[in-house]
Order: structure tokens, then sequence, then C-alpha cells
């Protein structure tokens, strides 16, 4: 992020505007849009009379000939040029010393600040920039969020204002105002109001004010599924229950991008394992779980792929029910469908492999126990989790039990991530694959499935070509 997004208020001095062509003007209407009094220095060209005249318009228009000089600039509360190559180097030049902050239109390298593209609905704006990389790209995210964005938002935060002054009562009797209004926001209060029923929507405030309490009680554990990687692959409610947390707690499978999506005041706590050091260990975890939840706070365990599948969240969820907190289960894409798609691997195929099964084969919870004789089944595909260092005692297994050496085999490492991995090749060969991915965590896939797969038919092609 090279430019921090602010929020300036124009209306408090004058900017300074230069140049008269097509884009200084666009500037000069959303100059005005947002109020400023704009000194605008432009020969010859004449704005759109809607612009220096209409009266919804706040701030005032000076226009001036010729080119600014210091003393008009160092009275600025910010220049915008677009007055051609030289003008605009030299403006940018007599801003920057004398630190009054510059916008030359499509020169990011001149400027100290840039313009985002604008949602503006009021008093929710939404601003978005590529940083001057890409303005076309800036633009199509605008108009995503524009179809997203309930179009009485604006006037929703409007009328939200109007009862701050309220708050205080309820701040007395020891509520939370931001669970208050998270409640009003998401329930069926926002939901009147966006839907243009104003007078339903303040009756169910009203009384939302009369019975909120401080008493919120315990708290709440939701166990998350983060994904395998990829933080688009976040469902909406694990992204809901994300932006909702007060206290996230979070294992060594989940990235930075992933908690970048979370409420940026809950608290992270790390509670996973790196490589080499022993973790905090599954108690000392359940017990910071319920702590939390005693404490009152809205509670995050974010697990890689679902919390269901070889995640423990088997073990916290009997735990915490135990000790009377309610407990949501938020379910994620698990490894194995996460890195199935990326590698382009039908997990089951009509006829050929009808039979699917995740086993771990974690070396210290005792890979040398797994049954294998239940897994030689031709029809089944067999996904390994936690197996890259067991990938020798998976073959032996496999083989023992008579599954064919020549079996397709798929390693694949960090899937989904930007640094993922996937190779094949045959079950004889399976130390060695997994010896070649270059670290977990990974997945081995097992069976004839594999040879459907788009990463086999490219390795292949590959080789039939050689
Ligand atoms: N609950 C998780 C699994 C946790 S066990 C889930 O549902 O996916 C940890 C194991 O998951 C790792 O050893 C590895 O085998 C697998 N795994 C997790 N993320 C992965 C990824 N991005 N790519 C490949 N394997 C992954």
């Amino acid at each position: 992020m090279r430019f921090l997004p602010l929020f300036f208020d124009l209306s408090r001095g004058s900017v300074v505007l230069v140049g008269s062509g097509a884009p200084a003007i666009a500037k000069l209407r959303l100059l005005r849009a947002a109020g400023a009094n704009v000194r605008w220095f432009s020969n010859g060209a004449e704005a759109a009379d809607d612009l220096l005249h209409a009266r919804h318009y706040a701030g005032q228009i000076e226009i001036v000939a010729g080119e600014p000089t210091t003393p008009d600039l160092a009275g600025a509360l910010a220049v915008v040029s677009s007055a051609g190559k030289e003008i605009d180097e030299r403006i940018a030049a007599l801003a920057r010393k004398q630190n009054v902050p510059v916008n030359i239109v499509d020169r990011p390298d001149l400027s100290t600040f840039i313009f985002p593209a604008v949602v503006d609905r009021g008093d929710v704006v939404v601003a978005i920039s590529t940083g001057g990389a890409s303005p076309v790209l800036a633009r199509r995210l605008r108009e995503k969020i524009e179809a997203i964005l309930p179009a009485r938002i604006g006037e929703f935060a409007a009328w939200m204002r109007g009862y701050r002054e309220r708050l205080g009562e309820l701040r007395e009797r020891g509520v939370s105002i931001r669970r208050f209004w998270e409640k009003a926001i998401d329930g069926p209060i926002g939901a009147a109001f966006l839907a243009g029923r104003e007078d339903q929507a303040e009756k169910a405030l009203l009384a939302e004010f009369q019975t909120a309490s401080g008493s919120d009680g315990l708290g709440a554990v939701h166990l998350v599924g983060a994904g395998p990687g990829d933080a688009d692959l976040l469902t909406l409610r694990a992204l809901q229950t994300l932006q909702a947390a007060d206290v996230i707690f979070y294992d060594d499978l989940v990235g930075a991008d992933i908690l970048d999506r979370a409420r940026r005041d809950a608290k992270q706590v790390f509670v996973g394992k790196r490589k080499g050091e022993p973790g905090i260990g599954q108690d000392a975890i359940n017990r910071l779980l319920l702590e939390a939840a005693q404490a009152g706070q809205n509670v995050v365990r974010l697990k890689g792929g679902d919390p269901f599948i070889f995640g423990r969240g088997g073990e916290e969820l009997e735990f915490l029910q135990q000790h009377g907190i309610t407990v949501t289960v938020v379910p994620g894409i698990t490894a194995a469908l996460g890195c199935a798609a990326e590698a382009g691997l039908p997990l089951t195929f009509r006829k050929e492999a009808t039979r699917l099964t995740f086993v771990t084969a974690n070396v210290a919870e005792g890979a040398e126990s797994v049954d294998w004789s239940s897994l030689a089944d031709p029809q089944s595909t067999l996904v390994v989790y936690m197996g890259l260092s067991s990938a020798a005692i998976v073959q032996k297994g496999l083989i023992g039990a008579g599954r064919e050496r020549t079996t397709p085999v798929a390693v694949l490492a960090r899937g989904t991530r930007p640094d993922s991995k996937a190779v094949t090749g045959r079950l004889e060969d399976l130390p060695a694959l997994a010896a070649n991915v270059g670290g977990g965590p990974a997945l081995l896939v097992v069976g004839d499935a594999v040879a459907h797969s788009s990463i086999w038919k490219t390795e292949n092609a590959l080789e039939n070509a050689a």
C-alpha cells in the first residue's frame, strides 16, 4: 500500500486546480461534489454552467488567469493539476517544496496523493485505489461494489447518526454499543429500513433502546473453517463470523491474507505450532476458548480447511459444550477439495473411482497403525492428510495390502496458495515424489482418478513430447 486512504474535509480552505481540459473539469466536478472551494487556474476553457452555478454545491469557485505562484500554493489545502507536462512538473515541484499535497492527473510519480474511484452514497463513501497502477481495474471494482451496496445505505447511515445522542443511555446500562448496532444493522431493523419501511425500523429501534441490557452473559465460540489457503475460498458465513469476532484463535495453517479479512479490532491469538517448536497444547487451547467465552466474548476458533476434518474440532466442541458454552460450526473447504479443484482432479469418477477415503498418516499419531487392507480396493480414491513424511509407510502399506504398484498418485503441496506445487507419478515412486514438492502442507492422493486430472495429463503430454 503506497497511498493510505484518508477522507479529507475540503470545506475548510481552498483547493488549487490547474488546467482547462476534460481531466481538469472531471476533477472540478469531484471537488465540487465534496463541497470544496476551488481556485481554478484555467486558461480559456469554460466549465459547464451547472458546475459553476449549481446551487446544491456548497463551495465557491474562483476563476484565476495564468499559473499559480508560490503564495497561491502556500495557502492551499491541496493542489490538483492537469495542464500539460511542463506546467505540471513545475507545479509538482513547487507544491512538494511547500509540503502542500499535490495530485498531477495520471502521474502518480509526481503526486503525493491520488484520487480513488469513489462510490458516493451520501454518508457512505467507498474509495478504491490500485495505487495508480490501473485506474480501469479500480473502476471495474467500483461497479461491482455499486452493485452489492443496498441503494439506501447512505440514508441508513444518516438515520443511525440521528440516534447518536441516545447511545449514552445504553452505555450507562452497560450495553455494548457495537453489539447494539451490529444487531440493528444485521437484523430486522436494518432490513426494514433498507427496504424503505422507515416507520417500522424506527419503532423496532426504539423498542430495542428500551429492552437492550448489559447482561450479555456468556459469549459463544464459533469453530470456523478457513479453507485450504486462498482467502477467496472462505465461505460467506466464515467471512461474516470473522467480521463479528471479538477474538480469533488461529492455527499455523491460517495465512495473513485470511486474517486480513477479519474485523480490524478483533484480537488475534496464534495457538498453532511453528516448525520445530512445540505448540501450547490442546488443553491450553480449550482453556483459552472457554475463558474468552465466559468473559462474554464472541470467540472465533479459526482452523485450516474444515474444523471437523483432522482439525480436532470435535474435541473442542465437546469440551466447550460440557462447560455450557454455545458452539456453532462453520464448515470450510477441506484441503482435499481445494487441492483437487486446483489440480483438476475429480476425486470420484463414474465406474472407475466409486469410493473416497480421507485418512491421516501423521507419524506422531502412528501412521504405522493404519489398517491398509481396507484401502486396497482399486476403485477407491485415497487422500492422505499429514502424510508427507510418511509417504514410504503409505506406499509400503498399500502395496502390501495388494494395491498395484503402478496405481496413479499425486502429491499436492500448499494447494490454492500462491506457491502451490503438484506432481504426479505411480505408487512405486511415491516417496520420491513426496520428497520433491518442497515441503508441506501436502496431501497424497492415490487412485485411478488421478489419471483424469489436468496435472497428470499435462505431465504426461510433456513426457511424450520429450
Ligand atoms: N482441517 C484441515 C486439515 C488439518 S490437518 C482440512 O480440512 O483441510 C493438516 C493437514 O492438512 C496437512 O498436513 C496437509 O496434509 C493438509 N493440508 C492443509 N492445507 C493444505 C494445503 N493448502 N495443501 C495441501 N495440503 C493441505
